[in-house]
């Protein structure tokens, strides 16, 4: 996951290969509520991990469910049959309206002493539809801020429940879900009967809580979309084992991708069009606007189909979450797209229909909106501009918008708060990373050269945790070359050079957090060592050496960037790289901060003879006649002798920003 300020996604041209999809938001909420309320064990496969979950699941723990977490695979042992809690609960339910709605229901059917709250937007999102039908028929709910909004107070109920009870079904879907799935808990001696008020909206989520509800025993009688009767007796029982679809607005992202992306097409692997799930129908629109699919039970092919896109008219009221795809792909259509019947996405996680026209205007796009509905018109090549885009900590919109990064313009696009994405999607931009791809030159190279214990890998590996961007610590690459050819039982020297190049050509070498395996094996400390940094200097001098290693550090430049550090990084490895740093410090500073790192870990050291050595090991790197030490003629020169590393990684920041301008971040 990228929990950096902002993610720059380099301008990409083209997507091709197989993503493997997280399960649904939706199916794993209820699926989790579900078992916690039956009786006995119920194994859940392939549960999103996403905050979502984790608020219902520490909910349920709360509540005294059995909870145990294995990946994602989750056994619930439920509460039916066992005591309910009677002392006092604060639940935390984050922004998660999937849990919040039914937990607040089936707890206020229950009754306790039980508070919810949430985030401030949680606080901000209507749930006084929900709340005035459970009063309806007897719960005892108090509003602890203002009327209409969590959080809540819930007590004892006395349930009344021989008249229908009405709720309004043109707010939210989730306040009819929430009670269908807290009143079976109440029909020991007779059906309840539920009642819409006004057009029922998101009719789809409504089918996958009956599917679901069928699934754990209770046979709701639907009449119409009018009418739910949950008949007399009816008990929750477990499936024993369920398994989660993969989510179907997240499929929608990468539908869109195969729809605009050049490439051979992407696979998507998790959920098929047969799928339980109303956002599935996004393929429908998605081939109105041109993409070619094709599907089996259990995956989905898209592939570009008319090109540019074509733009539509659309009632989304079917697919509420997953037509925010369609407002992006509308940017790359022959003419405007009209998004209609979508008043649902001004209550969602933000107000969508204002974020997705201001975020569009900022790419250039010309948009319409009104109280439920938004016209986008599509974005000539030569109109896009580099945007920052805001997120309004909406993982739709974050993941709507990096499809903007496919623009013919090829500018970049900046993604605020990237993290965002883990309400559903945790690994979202990883997945992307996956199959899309780009050209070399616009996948930017930071590289920070310069002597031995200059600093360059903390600062190096710092500014690459702040811009989410890969690392290529190159010294290490030589230590563990120099390691390899000493058990191979080869010299350092000349004589072996054609054997060390050899090993180097296909060093079996992987980077795991601050871990260096060499064939597996961790050889971290042993590369690290003084002794390892001079081998490295010895078997950096012979050409063939550095020449064998050269394709490896070029793979390190992957999207969405890469920090690299070394000696060559800015000359000879990544001459074209847009920023280069050339860091230095006084060989006494240099010294004594190596001489700390050693003592720190345990190793013993003398301060005088590490400068000597360093000094050597300088010297050596500085004379050598194929890519020696110096700075590149376009690197930018950064004394750290006084700098704290936190000031030296601002200055490479400060550096960085002022050549990748996104217009002003929101
Ligand atoms: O950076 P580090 O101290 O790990 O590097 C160890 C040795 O590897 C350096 O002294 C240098 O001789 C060699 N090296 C190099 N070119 C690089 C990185 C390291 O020659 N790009």
């Amino acid at each position: 996951m990228f929990s950096t300020a902002f993610l720059d996604l380099p301008a990409l041209q083209g997507a091709s290969g197989t993503v493997t999809l997280p399960g649904s938001k939706s199916i794993s909420n209820r699926v989790l509520l579900l078992s916690a309320l039956c009786q006995g064990t119920t194994v859940v496969h392939d549960l999103l991990d996403s905050d979502d979950t984790r608020v219902m699941l520490a909910a349920l723990r709360q509540l005294g469910c059995g909870v145990e977490v294995a990946g994602t695979t989750v056994t619930i042992t439920g509460l039916g049959g066992r005591a309910w809690p009677t002392e006092a609960i604060e639940f935390f339910m984050g922004n998660a309206g999937t849990a919040m709605r039914p937990l607040t229901a089936a707890l206020a059917v229950q009754g306790g002493d039980f508070t919810l709250k949430g985030v401030p937007r949680m606080h901000e999102r209507p749930i006084g539809d929900l709340v005035d039908a459970l009063r309806e028929l007897g719960c005892a709910i108090d509003y602890l801020g203002n009327d209409g909004y969590p959080p809540l107070r819930v007590r004892q109920p006395s349930l009344q429940l021989d008249k229908p009870i009405p709720v309004r079904g043109d707010v939210s879907s989730q306040f009819l879900t929430a009670l269908l799935m807290a009143l079976p808990l109440a029909t020991q001696d007779r059906a309840i009967t539920i009642e819409v008020v006004g057009e029922l909206i998101s009719k789809p989520y409504i089918e996958i809580t009956l599917n679901l509800l069928a699934r754990y025993g209770i046979a709701v009688e639907r009449q119409g979309w009018e009418r739910f009767v949950i008949p007399e007796g009816s008990r929750y029982q477990s499936p024993g084992t369920i398994h989660v679809e993969a989510d179907a607005s997240s499929a929608s992202y990468f539908i869109a991708l195969g729809a605009i992306a050049e490439g051979k097409g992407i696979r998507i692997q998790g959920v098929g069009a047969d799928s339980i799930q109303g956002d599935i129908r996004f393929m429908d629109a998605a081939e109105q606007m041109g993409a070619k699919i094709t599907s089996g039970p259990n995956w989905l092919e898209i592939q570009r189909g008319a090109w540019p896109l074509k733009g539509i008219t659309l009632d989304c009221n079917h697919i509420p979450d997953a037509a925010m795809t369609l407002a992006v792909m509308a940017l790359y259509a022959d003419g405007p797209t009209t998004l209609r019947n979508i008043a649902s996405w001004r209550v969602k996680e933000t107000d969508r229909i204002a974020a997705m026209a201001n975020e569009s205007r900022k790419l250039g796009a010309t948009v319409e909106e009104g109280p439920d509905w938004i016209t986008i018109h599509a974005l000539p090549a030569g109109q896009w501009k580099r945007a920052s885009i805001h997120t309004y900590d909406d993982h739709r919109v974050a993941m709507c918008f990096s499809l903007a990064a496919f623009n013919a313009a090829q500018v970049p696009v900046r993604i605020e708060d990237p993290k965002c994405v883990a309400k559903t999607f945790p690994d979202y931009f990883e997945a992307l990373f996956s199959v899309a791809h780009t050209a070399a030159q616009n996948i930017p190279v930071i590289c920070i050269d310069g002597p031995t214990a200059s600093g360059k890998g903390t600062l190096a590996s710092r500014v690459a945790a702040a811009l989410g961007y890969h690392y290529l610590d190159s010294g290490a690459l030589y230590r563990v070359t120099a390691h390899a050819a000493l058990q191979a039982g080869l010299t350092l020297e000349a004589i072996d050079e054609a054997a060390i190049a050899k090993l180097a050509r296909s060093l079996p070498v992987r980077f795991e957090g601050d871990q260096v395996l060499l064939d597996g094996v961790d050889v971290t400390d042993a590369i690290r060592s003084e002794q390892g940094g001079m081998n490295a200097s010895k078997v950096s001098v012979l050409p063939a050496v550095r020449d064998a290693l050269v394709d490896l550090q070029h793979s390190f430049q992957r999207l969405p960037g890469l920090l690299a550090d070394g000696r060559d990084m800015g000359t000879v490895i990544f001459p074209e790289a847009p920023l280069k740093v050339f860091l230095t410090a006084s060989a006494a500073k240099r010294a004594e901060r190596r001489h700390k790192q050693l003592i720190s870990k345990g190793f013993s050291a003398n301060i005088d003879a590490l400068r000597a050595d360093l000094e050597a090991r300088d010297a050596r790197d500085m004379s050598r006649s194929v890519a020696p030490l110096k700075p590149a003629q376009d690197a930018l020169q950064l004394d750290n002798s006084s700098l704290t590393i936190e000031a030296s990684v601002e200055q490479v920041m400060v550096w960085w920003q002022s050549r990748q301008v996104f217009g002003s971040p929101t």
